[in-house]
């Protein structure tokens, strides 16, 4: 059976998380307080609860110990989140993924043993900020400590060669998972231009200018391949 999530707190981040489970076909149970929240997802959402969430007997009225995820994403008022996340882990429910507003709320939720604690504000920042520094990462996510994935415009030095030629896994040590192309088809009876994603690419493949590489690898090496330009 698929997973089955709820989504605690409709804020923006809480209501983009259920719009994108709901539209990917998921079933979410959607909870917040506030009425006009309830009913801007209730048109969409598997079941919509309005209901104060801290309050254990609510959660347990509405089954929230059935879900296979539980996301808590309230932010403002910690005490509730932190209540919350008790009752959650009370009921048994076994992956939690919080939203935290402070390093210290974000302290508090791993303390208590959350699957994951998200800083959504802060993680965004930190990708903007990798993009000022080097414009030609176009999407930047931190894997591990010190390991990224990265979205780069190939660099004008590798244009026309096939991807062996650029030697990028020799000289820096990164690899290409894929490749994206923008291109002219006849989609439908119409020529549309759309993008084309090559996720297993070829020694063989010809890079072309406009192509952006999904690269893999240590953050320095990165670095030093995004600065090519
Ligand atoms: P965002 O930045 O994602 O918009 P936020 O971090 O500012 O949100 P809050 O405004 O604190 O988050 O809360 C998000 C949602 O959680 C709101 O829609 C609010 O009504 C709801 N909420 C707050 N407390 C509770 C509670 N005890 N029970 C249920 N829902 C709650």
């Amino acid at each position: 059976m698929a997973r089955q999530f709820a989504v605690i707190g409709l804020g923006r981040f809480g209501y983009s998380v259920a719009e994108t489970l709901i539209k990917k076909g998921y079933e979410v149970l959607a909870i917040d307080n506030d009425e006009a929240k309830i009913e801007a997802v209730s048109d969409f959402a598997t079941y919509a609860v309005q209901c104060d969430a801290t309050d254990e007997r609510a959660l347990k009225a509405v089954s929230v110990k059935n879900v296979d995820v539980a996301v808590v994403s309230i932010g403002e008022n910690i005490e509730a989140s932190i209540l919350i996340v008790m009752t959650l882990k009370e009921l048994g429910v076994k992956e939690i993924m919080a939203k935290a507003v402070t390093p210290l709320h974000g302290k508090i939720l791993a303390n208590m043993g959350v699957t994951e604690v998200i800083y959504p504000e802060r993680d965004a920042a930190i990708r903007l900020a990798h993009r000022l520094i080097a414009p030609n990462v176009l999407e930047y996510l931190e894997l591990a400590q010190g390991y990224s994935i990265e979205e780069i415009e190939v660099p004008g030095q590798f244009v026309g060669k096939p991807l062996r030629d650029a030697q990028i896994r020799t000289t820096y040590g990164i690899n290409v998972i894929a490749i994206k192309r923008r291109v002219t088809k006849l989609v439908r009876g119409e020529w549309q231009n759309v993008e084309e994603m090559n996720v297993n690419p070829d020694a063989e493949d010809i890079l072309q200018k406009g192509d952006v590489m999904v690269i893999v690898g240590k953050e320095e090496d990165l670095d030093r391949l995004s600065k090519l330009g």
